[in-house]
């Protein structure tokens, strides 16, 4: 099991996501599972709620 970076569950996988710090700088790459992944919600929010 991993845990999501963002809301801290345990989860089963965990997608990698990489966002813009605020000096864009570099690249924060966060850990984080399929409901905080925004890409992750794009491909599996089929109801797009
Ligand atoms: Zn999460």
């Amino acid at each position: 099991m991993e845990n999501c970076d963002n809301c801290n569950d345990e989860v089963g996988h965990v997608w990698k996501y990489r966002r813009p710090t605020e000096t864009m700088t570099y690249w924060r790459e966060e850990r984080r599972c399929a409901s905080c992944h925004p890409r992750i919600q794009e491909r599996f929010g089929q109801a797009g709620t």
